[in-house]
């Protein structure tokens, strides 16, 4: 994929937002304008990379070589990011059983490396589609591609690796079991609270998707009401990024059509998130400009809900909020 999935209209250069992070030692893009205290940007955050059967360890015994774990579930399962980072080395356009190697040294198939902070690296192999581009910065538990089986690999799963530093493997059913993430597991993740929304809705969350696809390029009237219409343009959306198109907005296509933002981010994405936040108690303005006081909105309404309250909405505060 070519698309860059970086929210638009953020305030500041690529260049002083990177310092900023970089000197706050947290890997994900806080904005010039209202910065969150060091203490509360650096408050981790976690996800499960997928949800699968566990089928192949790293370095056992019988494949020495083996410098991930392997998860197995259907083809187009959702994969994402562990934690915050930068997207770097992706590889597009492999197909299954293609030997060839891609920007890592011996992986194969479609992959995304994921620059973390503190000097660690995540890796996901074998994808059928790669849903991010070389640069993006993710956050805990964004939709970074699709399960695949692409590369030398024998059936649907992913390869995981963790990296620290770049390139040194270590045991990543480890790393994540020392930071609460149990890999392999089947139970939900921490942002799969998403309702399955399809034709004939008539609310407030109609709206917000209608403001989500036309943030994202899609056209769309907003008017609350999710007719043939907005049918047609979820399927548009879903067919663009890969996705089952079925033209029902459920997880998977609530967490491809959400972005984080942030202060400084405009556009329909935002007046879609101020009309999620009013109805949930907020008395917004829904002009698309993500200024303080949609900032204090959104950091009471993480608070409300037990949520760090850094004014980033990611995920897990997007999921929360629909
Ligand atoms: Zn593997």
């Amino acid at each position: 994929m070519s698309e860059n999935d970086r929210p638009i209209g953020t305030s500041g250069s690529a260049v002083s937002r990177r310092a900023v992070f970089t000197a706050l030692g947290v890997g994900i893009g806080i904005g010039a304008v209202g910065l969150p205290t060091a203490a509360s940007a650096a408050t981790p955050g976690w996800s499960n990379p997928t949800l699968g059967t566990l089928t192949s360890g790293y370095k056992t015994p019988s494949r020495p070589d083996h410098a991930g774990w392997d998860i197995a579930n259907s083809q187009g399962t959702p994969v994402y990011a562990i934690a915050a980072g930068t997207v770097r080395d992706i590889r597009t356009g492999s197909y299954p059983g293609d030997p060839t190697s891609g920007p890592l040294p011996g992986r194969t198939g479609n992959s995304v490396h994921i620059d973390h902070a503190d000097s660690y690296f995540s890796y996901y192999g074998h994808l059928h589609r790669v849903l991010v581009s070389d640069g993006q910065r993710v956050l805990a538990g964004q939709l970074i591609g699709l399960m695949g089986t692409t590369g030398n690999s024998t059936g649907p799963h992913l390869h995981f690796e963790v990296h620290r530093p770049r390139l040194t493997t270590t045991d990543p059913r480890t790393f994540l079991a020392n930071r609460g993430i149990s890999l392999g597991s089947t139970a939900p993740l921490g942002s799969t609270g998403w309702p399955s929304v399809s034709q004939g809705t008539t609310s407030w969350v109609a709206r917000v998707i209608q403001y989500l696809l036309r943030g994202r390029g899609i056209s769309v009237v907003v008017d609350g009401y999710f007719g043939s219409g907005t049918t047609t343009s979820v399927r548009t959306f879903q067919s663009s990024k890969g996705l089952y198109v079925d033209g029902v907005v459920g997880p998977i296509t609530w967490t491809a059509l959400i972005l984080p933002l942030q202060q400084g981010n405009s556009g329909d994405l935002v007046r879609g998130l101020q009309v999620a936040l009013n109805a949930r108690g907020a008395s917004l303005t829904v002009d698309g400009a993500f200024g303080s006081v949609t900032a204090t909105a959104v950091r009471n309404f993480q608070s409300s809900r037990g949520l760090a309250a850094d004014g980033v909405v990611g995920p897990v505060t997007w999921s929360t909020l629909i």
